[in-house]
């Protein structure tokens, strides 16, 4: 039984990097908005989880050129201002990163989120829906005060696997465990010698990957893994672990992959540190305090993007955000599937893509959009998720205005006031 109500604008559900965009957003223009976060800090995958680079801000390849502005960047440009982030330029695969310090994103995205006046509840788990006519009328939440209702009059569900869409109704593809893309646990180690490390590259450390395994001596799923330097001195971010065949939305199968990805996290560290040249006095200070999900529920929008659309740079006349990041994709086996995009080297993300089909106040943004599994293996970049959450956040705020439903806003009119906030389309 709920005993608390709460009213607001607009609810946020899901505080990663898509849905602190969307609340900030939201409350620029003047409106109330409430944002639930499940842990106990912002950020999600870009925290929680312990990636630390941004990919997707830039094109790949040499005529590389930066193709997402507004609130995104803006988060950038503070965290270059706490001399917090820099850029590594052209690294193998997605192009152009820009790694940052994590402790630092957490305190730039809180600062922010305060600053625009969004009312943030962390702890909050959003769990159950009450949907007439295919309209959202409240969700309850639950946190130390037992459960809440809070109506709202339009929602924005950032929760990465669309779990209020989806139990409001919306249609949406979940691909078959075997298919979809894989788990890790991020994990830093400590007291590398940075120089030595570098002396060896990519493909070396796979060979020497494939060898260890081959011995018998360690289990390592990924051969394809990497490390990068972090802002802080002899500390690395490794990125290998591989967590197959799970689907993230059964709690069960979390549970097991959380173990199974710290498991391996103390392997590879264990097989860097006694294989991997100026990794001989390093140790292990953090495993990702949440595994990291690339792919769960992908919702059924207006329009479906493809892999096709990525590859080709297919451009929509309903742009909110550009893209040129290859379709990445984690697949079970033990390297990762590229393919890059062609033409002149981005695509759009068309507004279509965030609106559930059946939903009238509901937009999603962020990894649950709605893409096949090759496309959103792209879209799903952090720097587009962020820019998918300010669009959704701008388009709440008109279907306030307009008193419409996010499928019939006029989206030239978004896109106006993207652009005027420095959104690049
Ligand atoms: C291991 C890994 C490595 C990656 N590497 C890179 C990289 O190097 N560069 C890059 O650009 N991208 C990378 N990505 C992709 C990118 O980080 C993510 O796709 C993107 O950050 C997803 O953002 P999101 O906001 O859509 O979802 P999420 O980050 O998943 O955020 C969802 C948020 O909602 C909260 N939440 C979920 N359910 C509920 C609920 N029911 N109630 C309340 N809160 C809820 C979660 O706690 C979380 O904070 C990587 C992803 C992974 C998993």
């Amino acid at each position: 039984m709920t005993t608390h109500i709460l009213t607001t604008d607009v609810l946020v559900l899901g505080g990663g990097a898509a849905g602190v965009n969307a609340a900030i957003a939201v409350a620029r223009k003047g409106l109330d908005v409430i944002l639930i976060e499940s842990q106990g800090c912002l950020g999600g995958s870009r925290t929680a989880t312990g990636v630390d680079t941004f990919y997707g801000f830039y094109t790949p390849g040499e005529q590389t050129r930066r193709i997402v502005g507004g609130i995104p960047w803006e988060i950038v440009q503070r965290l270059a201002k706490r001399k917090a982030c820099f850029e590594r330029p052209n690294t193998y695969g997605a192009g152009t990163g820009i790694t940052y310090d994590v402790e630092q994103l957490k305190i730039v995205y809180e600062e922010m989120v305060l600053e625009a006046g969004v009312r943030l509840l962390y702890h909050t788990y959003a769990c159950q829906v009450n949907t007439e006519n295919h309209e959202l009328q409240s969700v309850v939440v639950a946190n130390k005060n037992g459960l809440t209702k809070i109506c709202a009059s339009h929602y924005i569900d950032t929760t990465g696997d669309a779990d209020i869409a989806a139990r409001a109704g919306a249609m949406f593809e979940k691909s078959d465990p075997s298919e979809m893309q894989s788990l890790s646990t991020i994990f830093f180690l400590a007291n590398v010698d940075i120089q030595q490390a570098k002396t060896m590259n990519h493909q070396e450390l796979a060979r020497k990957m494939r060898e260890a395994n081959q011995s018998g001596a360690y289990r390592l799923p990924r051969e394809d893994g990497s490390w990068h330097i972090t802002p802080n001195p002899g500390v690395v971010q490794c990125n290998m672990v591989r967590v197959p065949g799970v689907d993230a939305t059964d709690p069960f199968a979390l549970t097991l992959a959380e173990v199974e990805g710290r498991r391996q996290a103390q392997e590879y560290a264990r097989f860097l540190k006694e294989q991997i040249p100026g990794f001989e006095q390093s140790f292990l200070i953090a495993t990702s305090q949440h595994i990291g999900i690339r792919e769960t529920r992908r919702i059924i929008g207006e329009y479906v993007l493809t892999e096709e659309d990525v590859v080709r740079g297919a451009k929509f006349e309903d742009a909110i955000a550009c893209c040129g990041a290859p379709v990445e994709d984690h697949h079970s086996g033990r390297e990762t599937r590229w393919a890059y995009v062609q033409g002149d080297g981005y695509y759009h993300i068309p507004y279509r893509s965030l609106v559930p089909k059946q939903l009238k106040n509901v937009i999603v943004a962020g990894r649950c959009l709605s893409a096949t599994h090759g496309a959103q293996a792209s879209a799903r970049n952090s720097a587009q998720c962020m820019a998918m959450g300010q669009a959704a956040g701008v388009a709440a705020s008109i279907c306030l205005d307009e008193k419409t439903r996010f499928s019939e806003i006029n989206v030239k009119r978004l896109q106006e006031e993207l652009l005027q906030q420095e959104v690049i389309l």
